[in-house]
């Protein structure tokens, strides 16, 4: 069944929510107003707390989810006529693009930089070959997944970051998919924090970013069974002023062919799906940064994922491995509770 939602770059509507907040969200009645809304391929969900009786939250929201559809229009690469269209369709000219477009790029290619190459916003046309959002259901041929190895690399990303010009060499597609959602919400909670909001949840199917409390409670957040979302794996409490949580997993978009899962995370080395771990959750100060290093540290796997977490200030994770088992970075071995 064709979908309306399956043009999005996104990931298709996640059924299984990894990350849950379990402290009850909406607390006494009028304290907490919450209102949801179907982007970015998934249910977006603002909730407001301690809000009291404070005109002008409802507009703030709608606001804040407006910023949302504005950005996704910008950044999908299947969307015609975003930026991101408009790279993929220039035959390697010039396209002048909007500032926040040019921000994520860079931002793209610093972290693809970090990753050493693991996160790649140049898998456009890989991402196009396996067709995740659409009717692919066998794997491509290996001279297929050669010829969109051979046209991606950050290499041929050309940019003018004064100019706001890129220009893409050697056929290579942009996809932006493994960082627009964080930024984006990032960007919608400063458009809240704009408005004098302080206390809120924007939850974009299990992509959170937390501000401030609901009372002086600290948040109980609670790992899913990526298998199961009945079940829940381990808990930890955050009691950051604010932060970002944000999950990559293989159950997002997949197709299984003789017994193997062919998922959208793709190992740039390879041009295959990244194998080793079925979810990675991160948690940083800011969802950008939460969004790019789940990605990230989902194709480089638990050793060198664990490596990368580890020497990054202000950045945790949670790695399920094929075997289900929970790995865990430095700083968070002693909050979580693994159940
Ligand atoms: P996420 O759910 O944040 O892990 O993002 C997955 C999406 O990121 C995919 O649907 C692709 O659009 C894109 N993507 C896939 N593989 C990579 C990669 N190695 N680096 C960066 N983006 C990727
Ligand atoms: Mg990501």
């Amino acid at each position: 069944m064709k979908r309306s939602f399956i043009k999005s770059f996104f990931p298709l509507l996640t059924l299984i929510v990894i990350i849950a907040v379990i402290s009850s969200i909406v607390g006494k009645k009028g304290s907490a107003i919450k209102r949801t809304r179907f982007l970015m391929g998934t249910i977006v969900e603002i909730t407001v707390f301690n809000s009291g009786k404070e005109p002008g939250i409802q507009e703030a929201i709608e606001g804040a989810f407006r910023e949302i559809k504005r950005l996704e229009d910008m950044f999908g690469r299947r969307q015609s006529g975003s930026d991101v269209w408009k790279v993929n369709h220039s035959f390697g000219k010039d396209v002048k693009v909007s500032s926040e477009t040019m921000d994520l790029i860079r931002a793209g290619l610093y972290f693809s930089k970090l990753s050493g190459g693991a996160f790649d916003i140049t898998v456009g046309r890989l991402m196009e070959l396996w067709n995740f959002e659409g009717d692919r259901r066998v794997p491509p041929s290996a001279p297929e997944i050669k010829n969109a190895l051979s046209m991606s690399g950050s290499n041929n990303m050309l940019i003018d970051a004064e100019k706001n010009v890129i220009s893409a060499d050697n056929g290579v597609h942009l996809d932006l998919g493994g960082i627009a959602k964080g930024y984006i919400i990032d960007l919608a909670a400063a458009k809240l924090l704009e408005r004098g909001i302080k206390n809120f949840i924007i939850n974009a199917g299990g992509d959170m970013v937390i501000w401030g409390r609901k009372g002086n409670r600290a948040w109980k957040i609670g790992l899913q069974n990526p298998r199961d979302s009945q079940k829940i794996m381990a808990h930890m409490e955050v009691d950051e002023a604010h932060t970002a949580i944000v999950t990559s997993g293989d159950y997002e978009r997949f197709f299984i062919h003789d017994g193997v899962r062919y998922h959208h995370i793709i190992d740039p080395s390879s041009g295959y799906p990244a194998r080793g771990l079925i979810s990675v959750t991160i948690t940083a100060e800011d969802a950008k940064t939460a969004d790019a290093l789940s990605t990230a540290v989902f194709v480089l796997g638990v050793e060198k994922g664990l490596k990368l977490i580890d020497s990054l200030e202000g950045v945790e994770g949670m790695l399920v491995d094929e075997a289900q088992k929970i790995h865990l970075s430095k700083g968070i071995k002693e909050k979580v509770v693994v159940l």
